[in-house]
């Protein structure tokens, strides 16, 4: 599904040129979950929005379903990003006194969409993420955990085939983290393709591979060790 050969990603700053990432050799295939980690600085939001057509490298190739990705204008990168990718921030990019339906529905009018149709989308999401109960609460009446459910929510609207989340547990608390990894981990088991960046190690845990950045190159790529499932037949 992606194929990426020798990215780079170069930041011209005037004075000075950051190489942020150094020749990434990287495939992700469909239905995968991929953790990305490593240290602040590694190149890993960089590689981000790169993958997720936000902005472009200054070399190599990437392959998105075959597509020349590097080859685009900006119109058909824009139109591959809104068929393919779901989006999800560490801060969740809601509007706070605007309801949990309205925030969802809100990308949704700017594509022209038609109301009827935004509403049943947007309410199949948010149920889809347990706040079918909630949607009509402000996003400042929710908490950080439920705010950022509210984000995925948003991101599932088009029904993406890949779902990119960098740092999305980095504002919440263990429980409410927890919960989230394991929305991304039924959306992954539903068939979406999920590459999320964290750099903390529980968190990583949840992906089943795990891709470690340092200095703008990869410098560990390695399955997860599948954790035992134990079927409980009685509830204690
Ligand atoms: P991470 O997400 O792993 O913390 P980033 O991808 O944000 O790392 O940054 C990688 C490197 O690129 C850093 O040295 C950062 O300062 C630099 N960088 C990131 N974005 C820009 C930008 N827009 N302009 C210039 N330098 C940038
Ligand atoms: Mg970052």
């Amino acid at each position: 599904m992606i194929k990426i050969d020798n990215l780079i990603k170069v930041y011209d700053t005037g004075s000075i040129q950051v190489e942020a990432l150094k020749k990434i050799n990287l495939d992700i295939d469909k239905g995968e979950f991929v953790a990305i980690m490593g240290p602040s600085g590694s190149g890993k939001s960089t590689f981000m929005n790169i993958l997720g057509c936000l902005d472009r490298p200054s070399g190599g190739k990437y392959r998105l379903d075959g597509e020349k990705i590097e080859e685009l204008n900006d119109v058909q990168l824009a139109a591959i990003r809104n068929k393919k990718i779901g989006f999800v921030f560490q801060s969740f990019n809601l509007l706070p006194r605007m309801s949990a339906l309205k925030n969802v529905e809100l990308p949704m009018m700017y594509a022209g969409i038609s109301p009827k149709i935004r509403a049943e989308r947007a309410i199949a999401a948010l149920e889809r993420v347990g706040l079918g109960d909630r949607m009509h609460h402000k996003s400042n009446e929710l908490s950080g955990g439920q705010r950022q459910r509210v984000a995925i929510a948003r991101s599932l609207v088009n029904d993406p085939a890949i779902i990119l989340a960098d740092e999305p547990t980095g504002n919440l608390d263990t429980k409410s983290g927890n919960e989230i990894m394991g929305i991304f981990q039924e959306l992954n088991e539903e068939g979406s393709t999920v590459i999320l960046v964290t750099h903390e190690a529980d968190i990583a845990a949840y992906g089943k591979r795990i891709v470690s950045f340092r200095d703008g190159e990869i410098v560990e790529d390695r399955l997860v060790e599948q954790r035992t499932i134990i079927s409980l037949n009685t509830r204690v």
